[in-house]
């Protein structure tokens, strides 16, 4: 039952990672663009990786 879980929490991170560097290598591509007000969270250092994985409150084309 332990195992199971740690098991899918481990696929779920795992794919989540993936998600992150796919999008970030989309973005370093320029296929995604973030067209974000510059006071977004996701233009803070760090914060860019999660821009495409994390969409709370982000994403305003003001
Ligand atoms: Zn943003």
């Amino acid at each position: 039952m332990v195992t199971t879980m740690s098991r899918a929490l481990r696929y779920l991170l795992a794919a989540y990672v993936g998600a992150v560097l796919a999008t970030k290598e989309l973005e370093r591509r320029a296929v995604l663009q973030c067209g974000c007000p510059s006071d977004c969270w996701c233009h803070r250092p760090g914060s860019s990786l999660f821009r495409w994985v994390l969409p709370i409150g982000h994403g305003g084309r003001a």
